[in-house]
C-alpha cells in the first residue's frame, strides 16, 4: 500500500521546498520506491513557455516533458527518471476537466470546483502512484499555504488522507524563522501563524522544518513545538548550509528519518556515507578554478540551476571548487567590456542554452577567444550552434553565417549554417513544440567525445531545441577541421562537435547538465573542470 509524504510551505516562497522534499525522499530511497509529484497552482500547462528569469530553469524530462526546476532536485536526489504527468499544474487539471465536460462526461450535472476539481486532482495523483507501484508518494504543494491558487491541491490532499487513513500520511510543513537584526532574536510568530493556516485547512503537520540563517535555538524550538502542537523533536532545524547536498544529512541527524519510519510503519534506513564524503569535498576543496558562464539570463542564477549543479558534482570528484563567474555578453557586444578583460583569469568557459538574438554576438566573441586561446570550452545547445557559426565565419570564411533564429529580428542571414528543423517550421503553436526529451546520440569512434564517454558508441541525452546544424554546410565545416562527433542515426541531426586541435572545445546540441548526479557527474562537465584545472596548473 502506498504511503504519503506531503510537503507544504508557509510564510514565504523561495525557501527551498523542492530541496526539502527531495532531501526527505532521499532518506527513504534505499528500500522504497519514492515517486515525487509536484502541484503548481498556475494556469500554464507547463513552465515551458515561462520566462526563466521569473520562473527559474525549465527542466526537461526524458519523456520530453518541460517541468519545474524542482524536478531537477528530485532526479538528482531520488535516483528516478521523472515523468511529465508527475507535474500537476492547475492548467492541466482544468484542461482535463473542460475536455471531459465537452465530451459529455458530466452530462446533466453542474461542474463545480468541489467536487470536480478536487476529484480530478485526486484521481491524477492516484493514477500516477498506482501505475508506478509507488511505496511512497512524495507530494510537494507549490506556493505558500493561504495562496488562493493552491487551495484545491491542499483540499484534495486532505481528502485523500481521509480516504486512505491519516496513519498513512506524513505531513511536513516548511516555514521561515526570521532573525531581528537589532536584537539578533529569532522569531517564531510567522511559523505559528502559518501552521494555524494549515490547521484551518484540516491538516496537522507531523513535523515543521524551519528555514533560518543561523541554527535554531532551544528556546525557539520549544516555542514552535508548543504553539504548533507538535513534540520538540518534530521541529527540524533546516538552517542555511553550504551545499544543498548536506540537507538530507542535516535532517537525518535530527531524527527525521526515524519519525517518518515510526509514523508510516516503514523501514528504509539511508546510506549516507558516500554522500558525506562528497559533501566534505564540496565544502573543503583542495583547489579552485574559475568557470565563466556567458549568457543573457546570467542575472538570475536559477535559470541555469542544473549547470551549477553539474559543476558542483564534477568539482566534488576532482576535489576542486568551480567558482562561477557570470558574464553578461550584452556588455561585450556594446563594447562596454572587452573580451580579454571579461575573460581575465578564467580557466574554463560555458556558453549555455538560450533563445533569441540579444547577446549572441557577444557570445560569439567569447567563443572565438576561447578557440584562439586554447581555453577549455563547453557550448551547450545554443552554445554549440554559436560555436559552429563562429567557426563557419572565421575559419571557413562564410561571412554572414548565422542561425535563422535571428531572422525574426530583421537580421539578414547569408549562410544559414543553423536552421530550423524542417518539421518544426510548420508548427503554429509555440508551447510544447521544441524537439525535446531524451534521444540517442551516436558517437563517432576515435573522437574526444568517444573517449570522454568511456568508448560508448551510443549515449542517451536530453534535448530542447528548435534549430539544428544545416546538413548542407556540414561538409565545408568538417573540411576545415571541426568534427561532428555526435549525431542522430535516425534523424541525421548533428548532436555534438569538437575541435581535435584544441585542448577541450566541445559543443553539444543536448544538455548534459540535466542528467548529472552528485555520485555520477556528467562526463562533459567533469572533463571541462579537469581541463580547466590542468590549464591553470600549467600556467602557474
Ligand atoms: N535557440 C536554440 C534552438 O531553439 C537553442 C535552444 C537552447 O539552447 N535550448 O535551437
Amino acid at each position: 500500500m502506498t504511503k504519503f509524504i506531503v510537503v507544504t510551505g508557509g510564510v514565504l516562497s523561495g525557501l527551498g521546498k523542492g530541496i526539502a522534499a527531495a532531501s526527505i525522499g532521499h532518506l527513504l530511497t534505499r528500500y522504497l520506491k519514492v515517486i515525487p509529484i509536484k502541484c503548481d497552482g498556475y494556469l500554464n500547462t507547463d513552465p515551458g513557455t515561462m520566462n526563466p528569469i521569473e520562473h527559474g530553469e525549465v527542466f526537461v524530462l526524458d519523456d520530453g516533458g518541460e517541468v519545474d526546476m524542482d524536478f531537477g532536485h528530485y532526479e538528482r536526489f531520488l535516483n528516478v527518471t521523472c515523468k511529465f504527468s508527475w507535474n500537476l499544474t492547475m492548467g492541466k487539471v482544468f484542461k482535463s476537466i473542460l475536455e471531459k465536460e465537452r465530451r459529455g462526461d458530466f452530462l446533466g450535472r453542474t461542474v463545480q470546483f468541489i467536487p470536480h476539481v478536487t476529484d480530478e486532482i485526486k484521481s491524477m495523483i492516484r493514477r500516477i502512484l498506482e501505475s508506478e507501484k509507488a511505496d511512497i508518494g512524495l507530494i510537494e504543494i507549490g506556493g505558500t499555504v493561504g495562496d488562493l491558487e493552491n487551495e484545491f491541491f491542499i483540499e484534495a490532499v486532505r481528502q485523500i488522507s481521509l480516504d486512505m487513513g491519516q496513519e498513512n500520511f506524513f505531513f511536513v510543513h516548511l516555514t521561515y524563522v526570521p532573525m531581528l537584526s537589532n536584537t539578533k532574536e529569532q522569531k517564531s510568530k510567522p511559523t505559528q501563524q502559518s501552521v494555524k493556516l494549515l490547521n484551518e485547512r484540516g491538516i496537522r503537520p507531523d513535523v515543521v522544518i524551519t528555514r533560518s540563517k543561523a541554527k535554531l535555538n532551544k528556546k525557539i524550538r520549544e516555542k514552535i513545538a508548543l504553539f504548533c502542537n507538535i513534540p520538540p523533536d518534530a521541529v527540524i532545524d533546516g538552517h542555511d548550509v553550504e551545499t544543498v547536498y548536506e540537507v538530507p544529512i542535516l535532517y537525518d541527524e535530527q531524527g527525521l528519518t526515524k519519525l517518518i519510519h515510526k509514523k508510516l510503519h516503514i523501514y528504509s534506513p539511508p546510506e549516507l556515507s558516500g554522500l558525506k564524503t562528497l559533501v566534505k569535498k564540496i565544502k573543503r576543496p583542495k583547489q579552485r578554478v574559475k568557470i565563466a558562464i556567458c549568457g543573457k539570463y546570467t542575472r538570475l542564477q536559477d535559470s541555469y540551476a542544473s549547470i551549477i549543479e553539474a559543476l558542483i558534482h564534477s568539482g566534488a570528484h576532482l576535489d576542486v571548487k568551480p567558482e562561477i563567474i557570470w558574464l553578461e555578453t550584452t556588455n561585450i557586444e556594446t563594447g562596454e567590456t572587452s573580451v580579454e578583460e571579461a575573460l581575465r583569469g578564467i580557466d574554463g568557459i560555458i556558453v549555455p542554452g538560450g533563445f533569441g538574438t540579444r547577446g549572441i554576438e557577444g557570445k560569439i566573441e567569447v567563443i572565438k577567444y576561447a578557440r584562439e586561446h586554447n581555453i577549455p570550452f563547453l557550448g551547450i545547445c545554443y552554445g554549440m550552434q554559436l560555436a559552429v557559426i563562429e567557426f563557419a565565419r572565421n575559419i571557413c570564411g562564410l561571412e554572414g553565417a548565422n542561425t535563422t533564429e535571428v531572422e525574426s529580428d530583421g537580421v539578414e542571414v547569408k549562410h544559414p549554417v543553423i536552421f530550423i528543423l524542417p518539421d518544426k517550421a510548420k508548427e503554429k503553436n509555440y508551447g510544447g513544440t521544441l524537439r525535446r526529451g531524451g534521444y540517442d546520440v551516436s558517437i563517432k569512434q576515435g573522437t574526444i567525445l568517444h573517449k570522454i564517454y568511456g568508448e560508448r558508441d551510443t549515449i542517451r541525452e536530453r534535448f530542447r531545441h528548435r534549430y539544428e546544424v544545416n546538413p548542407q554546410y556540414v561538409p565545408i565545416i568538417e573540411k576545415h577541421g571541426l568534427v561532428f562527433s555526435g549525431y542522430s542515426k535516425t534523424e541525421g541531426i548533428m548532436q555534438a562537435m569538437e575541435l581535435p586541435s584544441h585542448r577541450y572545445f566541445i559543443g553539444t546540441q543536448f544538455h548534459p547538465e540535466l542528467i548529472s548526479k552528485l555520485e555520477k557527474p556528467a562526463p562533459l562537465f567533469y572533463h571541462l573542470v579537469k581541463n580547466a584545472l590542468e590549464r591553470k596548473q600549467s600556467q602557474t
